[in-house]
Order: structure tokens, then C-alpha cells, then sequence
């Protein structure tokens, strides 16, 4: 096994004070991560069965429109005039009038920053892929994070879209569940990527309810987690993340999928931007974030209402990247 060797396990984790996504810190940027259903084209026998469903459950794209410009106009009452929006599922892509979502999205032109990013099983031909990255074009930064899903998909097949959309200059990283059985076939696989110069992440499994990563892990899968693939030294990917310790020391770091790795995910009683800075939008409901024990926002049909300051965490862990990469700091 040849790892890299990565100053992540030099940071001070149990002494940081704030981080965040380095876009949401010190800028106006308001991010939205939309689950647009749970259907999805595949049926993988690991699934969560909350994950996924064989109904299609998406709603009309006009009320997908008006979404959007609703939220756009509640942060920038917020002072938030930049705009991320995350798109996931069940599989985005299987939405039927995903590509017109996008170019709605993408179209406009008052935002001085936009960005896309996408979580997908990637199945779609090449053609499909072709149409996504003209739709791309205005936009500043557009990312997709790819599933390797063995059971359905075939790997060079899966290969060849992800060295297509790093060429169009769209951010790919390959994410990979590592379950604890099938640890070492998962990590050739990826390590087979990762020559071909697709960045990759690894992160551990999270259990049923998505609260805690499951059990099963050696001290040497814990160490892989941690340090394999850093993407540092990649063409293509960045440190998205920054961090703050009691002294001001700060600390890059690449991806928020990979603090759990880290058991970085406690942040009960700290300020957090979620809910203010950022929402979360799961079939038709509106949260601060998955995780977030607080009550939902509202809803996509009868109206949402985002938080006007940040507020206390009121959750004992925040496991999913999408919102522990919201900016934090603890109160001291
Ligand atoms: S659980 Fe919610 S409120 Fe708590 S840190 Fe995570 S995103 Fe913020």
C-alpha cells in the first residue's frame, strides 16, 4: 500500500475554533444543497432504503424556478448576493428536466459568483454529459462529485465521462463509501482512478440513521481514510477547506467528506452559519441542515423562511459534508 504521506494528521483537531468552506468564509456566498428526490436509476444492494426509491418523486420544474428565486431573494435580504447551489438525490440526473433546472440556474447573470456542483452515479451517455457542460458555460466553478457503483456501472465507461468533464475544466472527485468489508477491492479500484488522474476521496460508512460512521474499521483503514489520495498535488483540486485554531494558527484542508475520518464532527454549542448562510432542501422540505435537530424551515409549495443571524448548534454530531463544511466557531 503506498501512501502518501499528509500534514492532515498534524492539525490540532480537538483545539480548532472555527472553519468552514473557504468560499462561504469572508464572502457573501449563499450554498444550497438539494436532494431533488430519492428515485434513482440504480438499486444497489448496500443502499439505505432512506436513500433511495423506484417511484419517481420529483416536482414540476416551475416550482423548482420559483425555488430558486425565492431563495435567492431571502439571502440577499441577508446580504448573501453569491450563489452555490449542490445538487444529489436518490440521482439528480434522472430528473427529467434537470439540464433545463441548470441552464435556469446558470442564466442568472446578476450574481457576481456562481457555482454547480453535482452528486451522481454518473450513468448518463457521454451525449448527456456533452449537453450538462454547455449549460456550465456562465457559470464560475462547477464540480461533480462521481459514485463508483460496481453493481451497475462498468469502469472504464465510468472513466472516460470523468476525464471528459476534467477536461470541459469541470472539479471531479471520485467519493468512495468504504465499507469495511470490501475495504481493499474498493481502495485498488480507486487507487486505479487515481493514476489516471482522477482525484479521489475515501470516506468511512455511515450508520442507518446517518448520525455516526459504522463499526469495523482497523487502525489501518482509519490511517488510509485519513491520509489516502490527498489533493493537494492534483491538477485539478483544491484545499476547499479552512481552519483556525486558539491561536489563529490556520490549516488547510481538502475536502469536509473526509472529517469524519477524523471523528471532526461534534459541534454542539458552537455558532453555526447554517440555516443563515446555507439551507438544505430534501424533497419538498426545507432545513437548515440534514443533520440539524432544529425544526425544518418550511417547505418548497407553501414557503420557507431562512434564519436572518447564525445560530447555536443545537445537534450532538454533523456528519454530512454538506453541513459541516458551513462556517462554525465555538464560544468560548
Ligand atoms: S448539526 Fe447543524 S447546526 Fe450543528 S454544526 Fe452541523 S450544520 Fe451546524
Amino acid at each position: 500500500m503506498n501512501l502518501t504521506n499528509s500534514n492532515f494528521q498534524d492539525i490540532p483537531w480537538n483545539d480548532i475554533t472555527s472553519f468552514g468552506q473557504k468560499t462561504m468564509l469572508g464572502n457573501p456566498l449563499f450554498s444550497v444543497s438539494w436532494i431533488l428526490g430519492r428515485f434513482c436509476n440504480y438499486n444497489c444492494s448496500y443502499c439505505w432504503p432512506y436513500a433511495r426509491s423506484n417511484k419517481v418523486d420529483h416536482y414540476d420544474l416551475d416550482l423548482y424556478k420559483k425555488t430558486i428565486d425565492e431563495i435567492k431573494k431571502q439571502a440577499r435580504q441577508n446580504g448573501f448576493i453569491d450563489f452555490h447551489f449542490s445538487f444529489s438525490g436518490g440521482e439528480p440526473t434522472a430528473y427529467k428536466d434537470f439540464l433545463n433546472l441548470i441552464e435556469y440556474y446558470s442564466s442568472d447573470i446578476e450574481p457576481k459568483y456562481q457555482s454547480f456542483h453535482m452528486t451522481s452515479n454518473c450513468s448518463p451517455g457521454i451525449k448527456w454529459w456533452k449537453r450538462l457542460v454547455s449549460k456550465l458555460s456562465l457559470l464560475d466553478r462547477a464540480s461533480v462529485t462521481a459514485s463508483f457503483h460496481s453493481e451497475f456501472a462498468n469502469e472504464t465507461e465510468f472513466s472516460e465521462k470523468l476525464l471528459f468533464l476534467i477536461e470541459n475544466q469541470v472539479y471531479v472527485t471520485v467519493n468512495q463509501v468504504m465499507v469495511p468489508d470490501r475495504f481493499y477491492e474498493y481502495y485498488d479500484r480507486c487507487e486505479r482512478f487515481h493514476k489516471l488522474g482522477i482525484p479521489v476521496t475515501l470516506k468511512p460508512q455511515s450508520n442507518d440513521t446517518a448520525t455516526e460512521i459504522v463499526q469495523g474499521y482497523t487502525n489501518e483503514m482509519i490511517d488510509i481514510m485519513q491520509i489516502g489520495f490527498p489533493q493537494h498535488d492534483k491538477t485539478n483540486a483544491v484545499f476547499q477547506i479552512e481552519l483556525k485554531d486558539s491561536n489563529g494558527n490556520r490549516y488547510d484542508f481538502d475536502q469536509a467528506e473526509r472529517f469524519n475520518a477524523f471523528g471532526f464532527n461534534k459541534f454542539k454549542g458552537w455558532k453555526c452559519n447554517s440555516g443563515y448562510q446555507s439551507i438544505i432542501i430534501r424533497g419538498n422540505e426545507v432545513k437548515r441542515s440534514y443533520s440539524c435537530h432544529d425544526n425544518s424551515l418550511g417547505n418548497l409549495e407553501t414557503g420557507f423562511k431562512l434564519f436572518d443571524n447564525p445560530r447555536i448548534c443545537i445537534t450532538n454530531s454533523c456528519v454530512s459534508s454538506a453541513d459541516s463544511k458551513v462556517p462554525k466557531c465555538k464560544i468560548i
